[in-house]
């Protein structure tokens, strides 16, 4: 609760969901980008969704050491309510 004033501010990625705090985390390094500097290129484009759900992939699997199929699944349902990808 205390913290909901940060939480208010907070800007996510609206492709990945990944919070952006400070400037490297923006796509492009620039704060305006609504996505962040995973999900874009180094002009701070976004990337094609295939390219950005592989990563992810590969991202949740080592990270919560699952296989490939529950990665996949848990990224289509994650990426599904996704703004950028609506
Ligand atoms: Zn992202």
């Amino acid at each position: 609760m205390y913290r909901k004033s940060l939480g208010d501010t907070m800007k996510k990625c609206e492709s990945c969901g990944m919070p952006m705090m400070k400037t490297s985390d923006f796509g492009g390094r620039k704060e305006t980008n609504k996505y962040c500097v995973h999900c874009t290129y180094e002009n701070g484009e976004l990337k094609p969704q295939h390219e950005i759900r592989e990563g992810m992939i590969k991202y949740y699997m080592r990270m919560k050491r699952i296989d490939r199929k529950n990665a996949e699944q848990f990224v289509e349902e994650h990426m599904s309510r996704m703004s950028a990808w609506q």
